[in-house]
């Protein structure tokens, strides 16, 4: 895959199609300054406030941009939230596609093969894999994302948070919280910024 990756820049830069520091550049701004650290504030800003968490249930590509977060693989959002009964997970069963605007670029594990299979075929087991557990009455949605949409999951808010700021509470939001394959930190994890 690397030469693949290595031998089609080669030829479209040859042509003059890209800027290789243009490409670069973009590289970097998702490695560095894009990040799950976004969609945290997303989060935390939904727990905080009901009219935001509406506006973001009923159109997140708005709600998000109203963060300043958008763009390129963003342009098409919707976000899932977490109750007590369902337990939302999303996986590109096809290839990686992931928001990148607020989370950045995926983890390793969301482009291969056996999470992409087991989530959709076993989303618990794939909980379990992760080391996290959910009620038995839970039920799972599995979210297939594609090249137009893109799904964040809106995790369920901590008890004990009450009182919190936004800031403190994307400090419990983890990545893996919004893909739906872990949860967020609890109130205690993070007490001493309490
Ligand atoms: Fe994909």
């Amino acid at each position: 895959m690397d030469v693949r990756v290595r031998a089609l820049q080669t030829l479209l830069t040859d042509k003059g199609y890209v800027d290789p520091a243009a490409l670069d550049r973009i590289i970097e701004t998702y490695e560095t300054e894009v990040g799950p650290h976004n969609g945290a504030k997303v989060v935390a800003r939904a727990w905080s406030e009901p009219a935001y968490r509406e506006w973001l249930l009923r159109d997140a590509t708005a709600a998000i941009a109203d963060m300043g977060y958008s763009g390129r693989q963003g342009e098409h959002m919707v976000v899932v939230p977490n109750t007590e009964t369902v337990h939302n997970m999303v996986v590109c069963t096809l290839c990686s596609c992931y928001p990148w605007p607020v989370l950045g670029l995926p983890p390793v594990w969301y482009k291969s093969a056996p999470y992409r299979s087991k989530a959709v075929m076993d989303p618990r087991g794939v909980l379990s894999d992760f080391g996290v557990s959910v009620p038995a009455d839970v039920t799972f949605r599995v979210w297939d994302s594609t090249a137009e949409i893109r799904y964040l999951v809106l995790p369920l808010r901590p008890s004990g948070t009450e009182g919190w700021t936004q800031e403190q509470l994307a400090e419990l939001v983890t990545r893996d919280s919004m893909i739906g394959t872990g949860l967020p930190l609890r109130a205690q994890d993070v007490a001493v910024t309490a």
